[in-house]
């Protein structure tokens, strides 16, 4: 099983998961429990009216889509390189050296804290204690997605609980005060979804510009971005082809193309700028330029192209196994 030993990153995904669990809690203790328990349930397991039971039911399953979107994002591979040659004819070929000379494909960035190239890195994420990565993208935009329905619907719930407090007093000069217990409770959890709402909405709105744009966040910042087609094909690309699996938490992606082009952005593009890429290589996480190489593909392994030697001027082949350098 694919799981990344960061430290920080194992503190922030156990965080997050304690956060979820409270806000649960408090939802089914402190609104749940008091608006729709009855004594004569349809189920005995489940001490509810019927539009008790099914709100219960759609928010316990948002959670769960929720866990298992996150679970799968921790522990799947986001996309280790798993050719290790180049295809005939490719060109330009570069190599990592953090990875023992491995071909590098054009939309593969070394991570630091994986600890090798990830094919369409978008960035390390340690709330997922993870890369996201193009195997992996899915899960993590559903986790995105469940999670901030489970925190709006959390927010409507506590204020709807909140207004219908106020509207059974019989003036609010008299209105006894209400259980310390679930004043805390919901004040810490509305914090919570608010901060939620606002974080997620952000990355999700990232996740769409990547789709839209085929272009990752380390992409972004380094100017550059796949092949462009429309937004569907991108989307089937993270997503896969059937739409029946598109919320599932389930691996449906499309196999990765390693030899798709990393192509320059036009130099007006998006951020009016020069066209010139930034160093931002410790903030996304990735091994800089400095680690890679572009190389001649020969029988013998991958070597740095010698100064001076044209591209493609000399013949390469198949290459069979893991190279060595000379
Ligand atoms: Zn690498
Ligand atoms: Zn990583």
């Amino acid at each position: 099983m694919w799981f990344i030993c960061d430290p920080f990153g194992i503190a922030l995904g156990t965080l997050t998961w304690v956060m979820v669990i409270f806000a649960d809690w408090v939802v089914c203790r402190h609104v749940i429990d008091v608006w729709f328990a009855t004594d004569v349930p349809r189920f005995d397991w489940l001490p509810y009216t019927d539009a008790g039971a099914t709100l219960f039911a759609f928010y316990q399953l948002t959670i769960a889509l929720s866990f298992i979107s996150h679970l799968r994002a921790v522990t799947t591979d986001p996309g280790t390189i798993s050719q290790h040659s180049p295809p005939d004819n490719f060109s330009p070929i570069k190599q990592c050296k953090l990875c023992r000379d491995s071909w590098k494909p054009p939309r593969a960035h070394h991570c630091k804290t994986c600890r090798r190239c990830i094919f369409r890195m978008d960035h390390h994420c340690p709330w997922i204690n993870n890369c996201v990565g193009q195997a992996n993208q899915k899960f993590f935009i559903l986790f995105l997605g469940y999670t901030s329905t489970a925190a709006v619907v959390t927010l409507i719930l506590l204020a709807c609980s909140a207004a219908s407090w106020l509207w059974n007093q019989p003036s609010l000069s008299e209105a006894p005060l209400p259980g310390t217990a679930s004043v805390i409770c919901g004040g810490l959890v509305s914090v919570e979804c608010i901060a939620v709402v606002l974080f997620v909405s952000d990355f999700l709105q990232e996740q769409i510009e990547s789709i839209t744009q085929n272009s990752t966040l380390v992409e972004t910042y380094q100017r550059s971005h796949g092949t462009r087609s429309s937004f569907t094909n991108h989307f089937k690309a993270i997503f896969g082809a059937s739409w029946l699996w598109w919320p599932v938490p389930c691996t449906s992606c499309m196999p990765p193309d390693y030899t798709e082009p990393a192509i320059p952005d036009e130099p007006d593009y998006a951020y009016g700028g020069s066209g010139q890429q930034l160093d931002d290589s410790d903030q996304l996480g990735i091994a800089g330029g400095e680690t890679e190489a572009s190389a001649q593909w020969s029988p013998e392994g991958i070597r740095p192209r010698r100064p001076g030697a044209e591209a493609g001027g000399e013949s390469r082949q198949r290459h069979t196994g893991r190279g060595s350098p000379e």
